[in-house]
C-alpha cells in the first residue's frame, strides 16, 4: 500500500541557493523566483527539505506535528526574529522515510529540531501560505559525500508520493571571504567554481561532482565546510536519466555566495 495516492506525475526534485537569512525578508529577483517556482511546480502533498544548516550524529528526520520556526543565525534586525513560518510537520511521512530506508538506520526527532533558515527562509516565498507539510532530513558530519548521493537516491521513491524533495544550501558558500556590501564583484575563483559544477551537473557527471569538487584551488574556496554543498549531492541523487535539467536562478551574492537553483524533472 503506496503511503498516499499516488500523484498524476512525478514530482520533480529541486536545489536553493538560499544565501542570507535577510532573503526572507526581502523582495528581489531572487526572491520573486522562488515565488515563481513554487507556483509553477505540480503542487506537493509534503515537502522533505534537506537543509544546509542540521548536521547530526547519525540521520534524522523530524517527525513532529508542529515543528518550530528556529531562528538559527545572530546579529540580524528584529524583525528576522519574529518570523514565523507555521506550516505542519508530516509525522507519518517521517515514518515512511524510516521504514523506506533501512540502510542507513533514520532516527525520528521528535522535539530537538523544527525547521530552520535553510527551510523556512525560502519556503516563506516559495509557499508562503505555509498550508504544505514540511518535514526535514539531517546531514550526518560524520559521512563522505558519497553517502549523501546514495541518500539522495534512495528518496527518489518519495517522488511518486507527491513529496517535493529540495535541497538548501550554496554551491559556492565562504563565509571567510563574504562582502557585506551586497554590490560586491564575485570573487573570479567563485565564478569559475560555479560555472564548472553547472557544465557538470549539464553533462550528468555526478562522480567528478561527488569526488573530485575539491580538488581544484577554486573548489577549496568555495566549499571550506562541506554543509551547504551536501544538500546538493542528494538532489543529484533523487534525479534521474530522464528528467529534464533547468537552471531556475543564478548569480553570486556578497562576492563569495553562489545563488544558482536548479530542478529536475520539472
Ligand atoms: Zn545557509
Amino acid at each position: 500500500m503506496p503511503m498516499r495516492e499516488p500523484s498524476a506525475s512525478r514530482m520533480p526534485v529541486v536545489f536553493i541557493g538560499h544565501g542570507n537569512p535577510m532573503n526572507a525578508l526581502r523582495d528581489t529577483p531572487f526572491t520573486r523566483k522562488l515565488r515563481q517556482m513554487g507556483q509553477g511546480l505540480p503542487r506537493p502533498k509534503a515537502i522533505l527539505c534537506i537543509s544546509a544548516h542540521w548536521m547530526t550524529e547519525g540521520v534524522w528526520v523530524t517527525g513532529m506535528e508542529q515543528p518550530r520556526t528556529i531562528h538559527d543565525f545572530g546579529g540580524f534586525p528584529r524583525a528576522l526574529f519574529a518570523m514565523n513560518y507555521p506550516a505542519s510537520g508530516d509525522p507519518v511521512l517521517a515514518q515512511f522515510i524510516r521504514d523506506m530506508i533501512t540502510t542507513p538506520e533514520i532516527h525520528i526527532d521528535t522535539g530537538t529540531w523544527g525547521l530552520d533558515h535553510g527551510s523556512w527562509s525560502i519556503l516563506h516565498h516559495m509557499y508562503p501560505a505555509a498550508d504544505i507539510p514540511v518535514v526535514q532530513l539531517s546531514l550526518d558530519r560524520a559521512q563522505p559525500p558519497e553517502f549523501h548521493f546514495k541518500l539522495g537516491q534512495a528518496l527518489r521513491k518519495l517522488r511518486d508520493e507527491g513529496v517535493l524533495v529540495i535541497g538548501s544550501g550554496n554551491i559556492v558558500h565562504n563565509l571567510r571571504q563574504i562582502s557585506f556590501d551586497d554590490h560586491a564583484a564575485p570573487f573570479d575563483w567563485a565564478v569559475a567554481f560555479d560555472a564548472w559544477v553547472k557544465e557538470r551537473i549539464e553533462s550528468r557527471d555526478f562522480p567528478a561532482l561527488i569526488h573530485h569538487a575539491t580538488q581544484s584551488e577554486a573548489g577549496q574556496l568555495s566549499i571550506p565546510t562541506p554543509d551547504h554543498w551536501y544538500p546538493l549531492l542528494y538532489i543529484l541523487g533523487a534525479a534521474e536519466a530522464a528528467d529534464t535539467l533547468r537552471f531556475d536562478y543564478e548569480g553570486i551574492e556578497n562576492a563569495s555566495i553562489s545563488m544558482r537553483c536548479l530542478t529536475f524533472g520539472g
